[in-house]
């Protein structure tokens, strides 16, 4: 079997499919990939067609090799090889007639645990945590995240000074307290900061949340500096979690050589796909560090890292951003809901498990046809 031509489709997210001599198909989908992602993926297709799509792993480092010297390190570049990535996954599966989590060296687990992202922050009060954590339990989900950064904060010095003020502070332990309260003391509660303090901020704010029993306190400092985020977590009891705008096993080098996070969250779908993740996760694994993927994109996405999530041990939750988004089921065909009591069931179909229902997307794209 041949690789004859790769394809993008940009509408609500970003797909690429990679299309054979043998009529078989594979669809993966790359997450934040701003204007430029199709380009990148026109300009790798000499790369691949006329290539075995089985050798998955080889194509991968071919393209990113031949392409250092034009960004093939991080960002938007890793992100579209990503793409082809997961579609190559996709077709692999299904060329063997096997799950893609077969491919990867079987399964842990048969569902891989959701947490919610409920993006909720800012000025809430209890009843709005309140609700949104009935919500979600009522849904079946164990775990949830709020957003704890806060711009609009009253005590905050201006836009670009993150230097935590006592009032501030007070503030955002008040609100990390009442999000305790709202969930309860069993469900598993995560806040995020969003990488916006600064270290000795970051430092004040774990060590004032640790009564809270958090799941973890996500980017206190920014992402570039491991040393600053080592400083923190040596000081506190409070787990911190790291690593969305990290990529490939290089990026996340540093980070488990000093230990200096207590959870890892590569986003698969942007950072270098299924392997490279696994990869990721093996690495973490030998310091004893869990994975809780960060994830804001589409079921496809959702569905491939799944994949991921089930054939590593020390995998924790994976993130799931939509809420209240009606049309999270119409995305893909398939005969169930992706999301069971806030668990992805894994499909033992083979490839991802489930086709895109290219008309639905459709009505969110301006490309006609859908792939081009
Ligand atoms: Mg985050």
């Amino acid at each position: 079997m041949k690789i004859t031509d790769i394809k993008t489709a940009q509408a609500r997210y970003s797909y690429v499919r990679v299309y054979t001599d043998e009529g078989l198909v594979g669809t993966g989908e790359c997450s934040h990939c701003g204007s430029g992602w199709r380009k990148i993926v026109e300009d790798l297709k000499g790369t691949f067609i006329g290539k075995d799509p089985l050798d998955v792993d080889c194509l991968f480092e071919e393209a990113r090799r031949a392409h250092i010297f034009r960004g093939a390190l991080a960002g938007l570049f890793i992100s579209a090889l990503t793409g082809i990535e997961i579609a190559l996954w996709d077709l692999a599966g299904k060329a063997m007639n096997v799950p893609v989590y077969r491919l990867l060296g079987g399964k842990f687990r048969d569902r891989i645990r959701l947490y919610v992202d409920s993006a909720h922050g800012g000025a809430e009060d209890f009843e709005s945590y309140k609700k949104t954590a009935d919500w979600v339990k009522e849904q079946g989900f164990t775990a949830i995240k709020f957003d704890l950064d806060d711009g609009s904060n009253p005590y905050k010095l201006d836009k670009w000074n993150w230097s935590v003020t006592p009032g501030e502070l007070e503030t955002l332990t008040e609100r990390v307290a009442m999000m305790r309260e709202a969930v309860g003391s069993k469900m598993d509660l995560a806040v995020d900061m969003h990488g916006f303090y600064d270290g000795y901020s970051g430092l004040k704010i774990a060590c004032a949340v640790e009564p809270y029993n958090l799941l973890w306190l996500e980017e206190p400092v920014p992402p570039e500096n491991i040393d600053a985020l080592l400083r923190i977590k040596q000081a506190t009891q409070t787990p911190l979690c790291v690593g969305e705008n990290l990529y490939l096993r290089y990026g996340f080098r540093e980070l488990l050589e000093k230990q200096a996070a207590d959870i890892i969250m590569p986003d698969i779908s942007k950072c270098g796909g299924l392997s490279e993740c696994r990869k990721i996760a093996n690495m973490a694994e030998i310091y004893y560090i869990p994975m809780a993927p960060h994830n804001n994109s589409g079921p496809l996405s959702t569905l491939a890292d799944s994949h991921v999530c089930a054939s590593i041990p020390n995998f924790l939750a994976l993130e799931w951003h939509r809420m209240g988004d009606e049309t999270w089921d119409d995305v893909l065909l398939t005969n169930e809901p992706l999301i069971q009591d806030g668990y992805v069931v894994l499909p033992d179909t083979p490839g991802l498990g489930a086709e895109l229902d290219d008309d639905f997307v459709q009505q969110s794209s301006t490309d006609t046809p859908l792939f081009q």
